[in-house]
C-alpha cells in the first residue's frame, strides 16, 4: 500500500518544557588529534561482549578490527587509532563497571589499515553482512547493533524508516551538527536503507529549534532525482521533551502506537539515529568502519563548550585538557542532563554510543533534597508512555513485584519527563529502575 508522507505531525502525551541550552548549536565541529593513547572497551553495544583480537606489542592501523564476537546480537570493534597495542586489561568505564580494553599506543600518525575497501552490497543479505562488518551500533545512545535492528523479523511488516534528528535533551547538539555538516551520507544512508529494506518512504523527523537542518536538508531533497515520488522528507516536530524517544517519535511520524513490551517493527517503523545514517553510508563508500564520535562538550565548567570529534577510546580527561575547563568539574554527565549518567571518572574512554559530555558546575550538579509527594499527579500528566510514576515508587518501597509488573514498570523509558515535573523533586527514574532490577529478578512477565 503507498503510505503518503505526513502533512504534520501527530499528537503525543505528555512531555515537559525544558530549557533548550543549545550552546554549540552554530558552531563547527573541530576535531581533536589523536591522543597519545586510547582504551578501547570490547562491550560497547547490547549484547555479546567482543573478544580481543591482538594482543600487547602487535601494531595496529585505523579500522583494522581488534574484537569479535560470534554472537548475532554484538558488533565488531575496531581500533580507532594507528600504534601498538601496550596491554589488553580490565578498566574502568564511564558507566562505574569494569570492561576488557585494548589500550593502544598511538603512532600520531592515523594511518588507515590498507586491507579496507568499500563492501559489496548486491541484496539484502550481502546489506546486512556489511552493517555488520562496520561495527555500527545505535549512536543516539542506546548501543543496539544496527544489522539487528535492521533485519526484520520474520512475519513482521515494516513500512516506515524514521530518521531520529529530534535530539530533545537539552545541550547536545551533536546530531544537529551531523545533519549539517555531513548532510549528503545522511541522505545517501537513508535512500540505501529505504531501498535496501524495500520500505515505502522515509520520514527524517527534526525538532523545529534546528531550522538551519529542516532547511538544508528540504533543499538537498529538492534537488534529489532519488525522490521523485517524494517519498523522503523532512518532518519538522515540535521541540518539546522527549520528542526524540523512539516510541513518542513513531506516534508523532505515524500517529501509530508501540504496543507495551514491543518493538517499533511491530508498529511497521524501523528509527536510525541521524548520525548512525550517516555513518553508515561513509562506511559503504569507504569501507572504514565505526572509529570516531561527535560529542558535544558542554556544561558550566567548560571554558568554551563545543562539538568535539575524537577516535573513540579517547580518555575524557584527555578531551577535557582539549576542549579546557575554567573550573574544576562537580560532577560529568555521560549524555544529556535528562538521561544521561553520571560518571564516577574522568579516566574512562569514550564509547560509541556516547553523544555528549557534560561538565557541571558545583551549582548546576546540587540536587534538593525531596520532599513528600503531595498527590499533585503532575508526574502521571507528563509521562509519555501513560505510567503512573507515584505508583510505581510506593510499590518499589513495599517491594511489590506484582503490581510493578501490573502497571507496566519494564515499559518506561527513564526518560526522567515525571522527575523533571515534579515539584516536590521525588527521585521517580531512580525508584522504577530499582522496580525494573526487581522485576528481573522476581521474571518479568511476557
Ligand atoms: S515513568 Fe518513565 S517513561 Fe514515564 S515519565 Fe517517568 S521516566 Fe519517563
Ligand atoms: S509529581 Fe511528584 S508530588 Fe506530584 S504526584 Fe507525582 S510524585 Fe507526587
Amino acid at each position: 500500500m503507498e503510505l503518503s508522507f505526513p502533512k504534520k505531525p501527530f499528537r503525543t502525551h505528555g512531555g515537559a518544557a525544558v530549557p533548550h541550552r543549545k550552546h554549540t548549536a552554530q558552531i563547527e565541529s573541530v576535531v581533536m588529534p589523536a591522543p597519545a593513547e586510547v582504551a578501547i572497551p570490547m562491550q560497547m553495544h547490547v549484547g555479546a561482549p567482543c573478544t580481543p583480537l591482538v594482543k600487547p606489542g602487535d601494531l595496529v592501523t585505523v579500522g583494522q578490527k581488534i574484537g569479535d564476537s560470534k554472537a548475532f546480537v554484538s558488533a565488531p570493534i575496531h581500533a580507532s587509532v594507528s600504534g601498538k597495542v601496550k596491554a589488553v586489561k580490565k578498566i574502568q568505564l564511564s558507566s562505574g563497571g569494569y570492561g576488557d580494553a585494548v589500550i593502544i599506543e598511538s603512532d600520531g600518525k592515523m594511518e588507515p589499515c590498507p586491507d579496507l575497501k568499500a563492501p559489496e552490497v548486491t541484496d539484502l543479505k550481502s546489506f546486512l553482512q556489511a552493517v555488520h562488518d562496520s561495527g555500527l551500533v545505535g549512536l543516539g545512545g542506546a548501543g543496539f547493533p544496527t544489522h539487528v535492528k535492521l533485519n526484520v523479523p520474520e512475519g513482521k511488516t515494516v513500512d516506515t524508516l524514521i530518521i531520529n534528528v529530534a535530539e530533545c535533551e537539552p545541550y547536545l547538539t551533536a546530531d544537529n551538527r551531523e545533519a549539517l555538516e555531513d548532510s549528503a551520507n545522511v541522505l545517501d544512508g537513508v535512500f540505501t536503507v529505504k531501498k535496501m529494506l524495500k520500505l515505502s518512504r522515509a520520514i527524517i523527523a527534526v525538532e523545529k529549534n534546528k531550522p538551519q537542518v529542516i532547511e538544508k536538508l528540504n533543499g538537498l531533497l529538492a534537488a534529489d532525482s532519488r525522490n521523485s515520488d517524494h517519498s523522503v522528507g523532512v518532518l519538522p516536530l515540535k521541540a518539546t521533551y522527549p520528542q526524540g524517544a523512539e516510541k513518542v517519535l513513531i506516534k508523532a511520524c505515524t500517529d501509530r502506537t508501540v504496543p507495551m513490551g514491543k518493538l517499533p517493527a511491530d508498529a511497521g517503523c524501523i528509527v536510525m539515529n541521524v548520525t548512525s545514517v550517516a555513518t553508515l553510508a561513509a562506511y559503504l563508500k569507504t569501507g572504514m568502519p565505526l572509529v570516531k564520535k561527535r560529542l558535544t562538550v558542554d556544561g558550566g565548567a567548560v571554558k568554551d563548550p563545543k562539538n568535539v570529534i575524537v577516535p573513540i577510546g579517547t580518555y575524557i580527561r584527555d578531551i577535557m585538557n582539549f576542549v579546557g575547563m575554567k573550573t574544576e568539574p562537580a560532577k560529568l554527565l555521560i549524555g544529556g542532563p535528562m538521561m544521561g549518567m553520571a560518571a564516577p571518572t574522568f579516566d574512562a574512554p569514550v564509547q560509541k554510543q556516547n553523544n555528549g559530555l557534560l561538565f557541571l558546575s558545583e551549582e548546576e550538579s546540587h540536587i534538593p533534597e525531596p520532599s513528600a509527594c503531595i498527590r499533585c499527579g503532575r508526574c502521571v500528566q507528563g509521562c509519555p508512555m501513560h505510567l503512573m510514576p507515584t505508583r510505581l515508587e510506593e510499590y518499589v518501597k513495599a517491594r511489590d513485584v506484582e503490581a510493578l509488573q501490573k502497571f507496566d514498570v519494564m515499559d518506561c523509558m527513564e526518560c526522567g519527563t515525571c522527575a523533571y515535573n515534579c515539584p516536590a523533586g521525588r527521585p521517580l527514574v531512580q525508584a522504577i529502575r530499582l522496580g525494573k532490577g526487581l522485576v528481573k529478578a522476581g521474571g518479568a512477565k511476557k
